[in-house]
């Protein structure tokens, strides 16, 4: 099978229907536990133990058909599934590093990687540099000796910052530091950062490739030899596994990924257009927006950008921002993105909190294109304009 046609990965890879009475869609493996007739065979499956059935927190069939879709997505040899985007950030970084070890961060990375890095890391004797890295230069500044590892992602999911991942690679390939990067907002369709050189490929799979905002789920994919020692230790240590019944979900999902994101991708460039025209709209934050300082990097990184962008709203005040996101009847108010349904995510909602940040401005406002038509997401701002 040729791994680089898409549609086959998606519709057809890792599924060997006769196995399974010819059933189109793959069957749950609802398991924890397989059972052996006798000692020997038990013995030789505990051998085994992550390539063939033995236990479900190891290796399920299920499990074993999405690991290889999203192989072939990311163009690496392996993959691991986990239960949320979190668990497979947080395995893949602690993975590689110990007590003493420091590592170099982007700036704004989605805020749980951040509290692992400055705060769970922190406990355990891992030292940490936040850098503006879309000037590799400054990775290249913060590098010390006991330097292990370069956290990356690209873009990030609120503003789309980028890094030059090839630059990164190179030079972190020869200081001997491992690279790994979240790569949610493309959806293991519109960059495959380990073709760049990164060596660790991280997803949030609760968004585009679950995709129907039902299963909160993440990846981790990679060298065979670095997904089967992250598999041997901290994998089955952490346990962070997904459930058979959501894995098949996620199969399910992929069957449309690439509709779905070329859909929403769509619709969010004739929104954009929209907002580009309007008085009231200021800045957009999108890698593809013309007036992005790094637009050549993403063209030259990305095939194109997903459906999720933000932009500001023309107004000095909290209270107008949230009367525009008060006034939505088709994106729904809420926090995630990459399903059918298009979202509004105003950061106003941080203006009586703690967590109110100098750098998250009330006034900008993060939409997601979902599978709506476009015209009736266009009639919608139309209408909570009015009400700015
Ligand atoms: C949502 C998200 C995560 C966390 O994933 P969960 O599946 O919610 O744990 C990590 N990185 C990015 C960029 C995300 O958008």
């Amino acid at each position: 099978m040729d791994k680089q046609d898409i549609s086959l990965i998606l519709q057809h890879l890792g599924e060997d229907r006769e196995q399974y009475h010819g059933a189109i869609a793959p069957p749950i493996f609802q398991n924890s536990n397989f059972s052996f007739p006798t000692v020997a065979r038990m013995r030789e499956a505990l051998q085994r133990e992550m390539d063939t059935p033995f236990y479900s927190r190891g290796y399920n069939p299920t499990v074993a058909i999405l690991r290889e879709k999203l192989a072939a997505l990311e163009k690496t040899e392996d993959a691991l599934v986990l239960s949320s985007g979190s668990g497979a950030i947080a395995t893949a970084v602690i993975s590689q590093l110990s007590a003493g070890d420091h590592v170099v961060c982007v700036q704004k990375p989605y805020s749980w990687s951040h509290a692992l890095i400055t705060k769970l890391l922190a406990r355990f004797g891992v030292t940490h540099s936040l850098v503006d890295a879309r000037d590799y230069r400054e990775v290249e500044e913060a590098l010390k000796p006991e330097t292990r590892l370069i956290f990356l992602e690209s873009p990030n999911s609120l503003t789309f910052e980028m890094q030059d991942l090839g630059a990164i690679a190179v030079l972190a390939r020869s200081r001997g530091i491992v690279t790994v990067c979240d790569n949610s907002y493309n959806a293991a369709l519109h960059s495959q950062p380990a073709e760049l050189g990164i060596d660790l490929v991280c997803h949030s799979a609760s968004k585009y490739l679950g995709g129907h905002g039902d299963i909160v789920a993440g990846v981790i994919c990679g060298s065979r030899e670095r997904i089967r020692n992250i598999m041997a230790n901290e994998f089955m240590t952490l346990g962070a596994v997904i459930s058979p019944h959501d894995a098949w979900l996620m199969i399910r999902g992929l069957r449309t990924l690439e509709l779905r994101l070329e859909r929403s991708a769509d619709t969010a460039d004739k929104l954009m257009d929209f907002l580009h025209a309007h008085p009231k709209a200021g800045r957009i934050y999108h890698p593809f927006h013309s007036e992005n300082p790094q637009l050549r990097l993403a063209e030259r990184q990305m095939k194109r950008a997903s459906g999720l962008f933000s932009f500001e709203l023309k107004t000095d005040e909290v209270k107008a921002a949230e009367r525009f996101a008060d006034a939505l009847q088709h994106f729904v108010l809420a926090c995630s993105w990459g399903g059918f349904e298009s979202i509004a995510f105003p950061m106003a909602v941080f203006a009586d909190s703690a967590s109110l940040s100098t750098e998250l401005p009330f006034r900008l406002v993060r939409l997601y294109a979902g599978l709506e038509t476009p015209e009736l997401l266009i009639e919608d701002l139309d209408r909570a304009f009015q009400q700015l």
